[in-house]
């Protein structure tokens, strides 16, 4: 009986002949970096610790390694269809023999997809908020300021509180 380990998502499971007993599910804590960089990783760390790479983790596709001596070794293939890559149990290899790590480290870097793209909709989207936004703004500005001078010329002529003596409010009045 020996532990198996997944050091990305940190499942953890009871090995025992053909037995699979999960202790830690796992499974929900992904790699920061691109998954197959990951594996990379953890594949590396394992040759230079002396862990033995026994499969893929069932949670998350990352490689599973355990440190129990006499662990059998297994091949754990990187999620890059187009990539002549893969780790063989003990070491890197290609269809045509073995790599170095660094080897392997390259051709999982050329076959990672793109980044997505320079995002325009987003761009114009945050442009047309920015806008309306100002437009708002003014629009505010320009009600406040006809509102102070109504306020202030009506104050001044007396038109708003029909004084009498100003405006045309006398004039339609009957005279004795
Ligand atoms: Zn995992």
């Amino acid at each position: 009986m020996f532990e198996v380990r997944c050091r990305a998502c940190l499942r953890v499971e009871e090995w025992s002949g053909a037995e699979r007993h999960v202790r830690v599910e796992g499974g929900g804590r992904r790699p920061a970096e691109a998954p197959a960089l990951a594996a990379w990783r953890t594949l590396v760390d394992a040759q230079e610790h002396g862990h033995t790479v026994v499969g893929a983790c069932p949670a998350c596709a990352q490689p599973l390694t355990t440190d129990a001596p006499g662990a059998t070794a297994a091949a754990y293939a990187f999620d890059l269809p187009k990539a002549d890559v893969r780790f063989d149990g003990r070491a890197f290899a290609s269809a045509s023999g073995p790599l170095t790590a660094d080897e392997a480290r390259r051709r999982v870097q050329a076959a990672l997809p793109p980044p997505p793209p320079f995002d325009v909709g987003r761009l114009l989207f945050t442009s047309w908020a920015a806008g309306l936004g100002t437009v708002g703004f003014v629009l505010w500005i320009a009600g406040a300021t006809f509102v102070v001078f109504f306020l202030v010329r009506g104050a001044q002529t007396g038109a708003l509180w029909g004084q009498r003596g100003t405006g045309v409010y006398e004039k339609d009045m009957p005279q004795d």
